[in-house]
């Protein structure tokens, strides 16, 4: 989106990313090296950070780093803290000491509401996380609060929730029921296992999420958003339109297993976005039916070495 927008485009990866989901503009010689430059290190390297943001000098700064997977943060809690909690703070510090500060997007999560006492949640909405990564992102979240307030930073906090495209990694549950879907009616898969089915949430289009995300930076005030689409629906629904796509029956290959059940899962999470329509002008224009059977179709079209697995989690 940025590259459309004629931005130059400064991407930090970590050192063993194979960049897949770049592909496409990695082997565009007008774009790769020309417009997009990637820089790398991580969250866990302030000083190679620091170096980057004081050589390129951005204007904006869209800070989506972390390790992001709820259910694995369950079994990587400090790693998680490490990069998602402390990475932001690391991040805002070398900020705070730089010359020419950036604007700062955080992608904060829906996760920091978990079990809230409303619903639907919005930007007034008390934080009462209930996952490793939830409890991660609320102290990201409210230290980009704090060095807003205190130090003066143009820091914006997006309290995102879920948002999907047929780029979504493999072990998030939407991907992995639309990949089954498509592999089981190809005859490379013959059943699917998950967690649980009733698990609800607000599932968008990350397309839209991602102008929203430039919009909060566009916006003259720092302040936060939260960008949702203000529908719930639960797994089982997504299990649905997955196997209607591609004319299968779904009560004939999917099993519950157990094992992949969360020890603690939100509720209700169902945000209330009207703060950025009213003031961004933001609209989810998402129809998950669409999107969900867009995901599945593209997994028919392909190839083995696109597909990506993820951990079965
Ligand atoms: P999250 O909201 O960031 O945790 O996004 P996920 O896509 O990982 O999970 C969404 C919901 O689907 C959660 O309530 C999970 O417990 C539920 N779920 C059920 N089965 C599975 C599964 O096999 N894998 C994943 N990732 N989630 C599952």
């Amino acid at each position: 989106m940025l590259l459309e927008k004629q931005y130059e485009v400064h991407g930090i990866i970590r050192p063993a990313s194979d960049c897949f989901r770049l592909k496409h503009l990695l082997d565009n010689p007008e774009i790769h090296n020309r417009r997009l430059f990637l820089h790398q290190s991580d969250l866990t390297n302030p000083g190679t950070t620091a170096a980057i943001l004081g050589d390129t000098s951005p204007d904006e700064l869209y800070h989506l780093a972390g390790q992001s997977h709820v259910g694995l943060s369950f079994e990587m809690v400090e790693s998680t803290c490490e990069m998602t909690a402390l990475g932001t703070l690391r991040l805002l510090e070398i900020m705070r000491h730089l010359k020419k500060r950036p604007r700062l997007f955080h992608a904060s999560s829906s996760e920091v509401f978990g079990q809230p006492a409303s619903t639907p949640q919005d930007e007034n909405t008390p934080f009462r996380p209930v996952t490793p990564y939830g409890c991660a992102k609320t102290f990201a979240t409210q230290m980009v609060c704090i060095y807003r307030q205190t130090f003066g930073l143009f820091a914006s906090n997006g309290i995102l929730y879920n948002h999907e495209s047929p780029r979504r990694g493999a072990d998030f549950v939407t991907a992995k029921i639309c990949s089954a879907a498509a592999a089981i009616k190809q005859g490379t898969q013959r059943e699917l296992a998950l967690g649980s089915l009733t698990a609800q949430r607000d599932w968008g289009d990350a397309r839209d999420f991602v102008k929203g995300m430039w919009l909060v930076l566009q916006h003259p005030i720092a302040e936060d958003f939260v960008f949702a689409t203000g529908e719930l629906h639960s797994v089982q629904e997504i299990v649905e339109i997955a196997f209607a796509a591609v004319d299968l029956d779904w009560r004939k290959y999917v099993k519950q297993d157990p094992g992949l059940l969360r020890p603690n899962e939100p509720a209700r999470l169902l945000g209330n976005a009207a703060k950025a329509q009213r003031l961004l002008h933001w609209r989810a224009t998402s129809n998950l039916p669409k999107l969900i059977t867009e995901m599945t179709k593209a997994n028919l079209t392909k190839g083995v070495s696109e597909s990506y697995s993820g951990l079965n989690s």
